[in-house]
């Protein structure tokens, strides 16, 4: 069909350029191993932190679900689309999260799209850190606030932001709770002491410490001990939950306005009834299943030293998210590909992800993979870097 040369031109050069990338299909689950061109390789890709994509009780109940109320909901949350489990899990993770209300959306993403585009306007200015999940980028693109954007976990920028900010009605403070490219956690305890020195809201976005932080994984606001502090928490149920969907966990106030609000959350279809009883029962898991948290961080120890003692740069990183800083794309997109060869499963990362010069493979190891396993991708990432001279 004709009408997209331009598009094919520019698809061309990015060929040309070597950042064309293509889909990479599994043939297998989602596992600590799964199959890519008929070849088994140590996953070390996913955000499965804790294996509950295949976990028996949420399996189980998804399939009653299935059986109970079908496939699909059929309507959008305002007019047809709330059942029970929606409302009734909704409370449930309320309660866990030790927040008033929640709110579940589609995907983390439109979580942030609805929170960030619905409780702000022109006489409000959002503060942003500066390496925030695109999500939060989009999300402030669609709110009439003014934007300021601070050094990433900079806390004089921070404050130079809020002390510059004051004519606002309302400040509203951004940040991801644990950084997606460098694993790093944000210094939340003191970004809350400054927003609440300057009456400033706050917000985390903890889809990576959903399920990895905190006490049964309740992310940053937990584990920093801030209960009741952070205004507005995002959590996602698709990395460590296991399944899909986003959450805004705050007030009754705010869940309120966001359904009256929130625009993913008004012209777009509700989870269906499979998603929503497996996430339900991924709380459950949660709850019953501490050791999973405890043997994902064992984990985390081990690899991240083993890459440490080869020689490798793992960044800032103090999470299960552990980059392999290698600097040129090239040498990034080669280790990978070498990775591949040996077994390993590991993409890598370059610009605009990530900042030029800074090209890596990103490895998150999960409470799935065994010791020998990490043992063996060590060893191919050993065999793989002395190869390309990178140690
Ligand atoms: C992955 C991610 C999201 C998006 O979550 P989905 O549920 O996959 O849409 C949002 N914010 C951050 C910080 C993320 O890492």
């Amino acid at each position: 069909m004709k009408g997209f040369e331009y598009l094919q031109d520019e698809l061309k050069s990015m060929k040309d350029e070597g950042v064309f990338r293509s889909l990479v299909p599994l043939e297998s689950d989602q596992g600590a191993k799964v199959v890519i061109n008929g070849k088994e390789l140590i996953q070390l890709s996913s955000n499965n932190y804790l294996g509950l994509t295949a976990h028996p009780k949420m399996k189980k109940a998804a399939i009653d679900a299935v059986e109970q109320y079908g496939a699909g909901t059929g309507s959008v949350r305002t007019i047809a689309g709330t059942f029970s489990m929606h409302n009734d899990f909704e409370e449930k993770l309320a309660e866990f999260k030790h927040t008033e209300a929640t709110l579940v959306l589609q995907s983390g993403f439109t979580a942030n799209q609805a929170i960030l585009s619905s409780i702000l306007t022109k006489d409000d200015v959002v503060i942003s850190d500066e390496l925030n999940h695109a999500s939060i980028i989009d999300g402030i693109r669609l709110t009439k606030a003014a934007r300021k954007i601070y050094k990433h976990v900079d806390l004089d920028s921070l404050e130079e932001a809020l002390k510059e900010s004051g004519e606002y009605r309302k400040r509203l403070v951004v940040t991801d709770g644990v950084f997606s490219m460098d694993g790093n956690i944000a210094p939340l305890k003191e970004i809350v002491e400054l927003c609440e020195k300057y009456d400033a809201l706050i917000m985390v976005d903890d889809a990576h410490a959903s399920g990895v932080l905190g006490r049964n994984g309740r992310g940053t606001v937990d584990h920093f001990d801030l209960n009741g502090r952070v205004h507005i928490q995002v959590g996602t149920l698709s990395k460590a939950i296991g399944v899909l969907g986003g959450y805004v966990a705050s007030t009754q106030a705010v869940r309120d306005y966001l359904i009256h609000k929130g625009r993913p959350f008004l012209f777009s279809t509700s989870h269906p009834p499979a998603v929503t009883a497996a996430c339900s029962a991924a709380v459950d898991v949660l709850l019953e299943e501490p050791e999973l948290i405890d043997r994902l961080w064992k984990n985390t120890e081990f690899f991240k030293k083993g890459l440490e003692k080869l020689g490798f740069d793992t960044g800032k990183s103090d999470t299960p998210i552990t980059p392999v800083i290698v600097g040129g794309e090239t040498k990034a997109h080669q280790l990978s590909d070498k990775l591949r060869d040996y077994g390993v499963f590991a993409q890598s990362i370059a610009f605009p992800t990530v900042a030029k010069g800074q090209a890596r493979v990103r490895t998150i190891v999960t409470a799935q993979h065994s010791e020998e396993l990490l043992q063996e991708a060590l060893d191919a990432f050993a065999k793989a870097g002395k190869e390309l001279d990178i140690i």
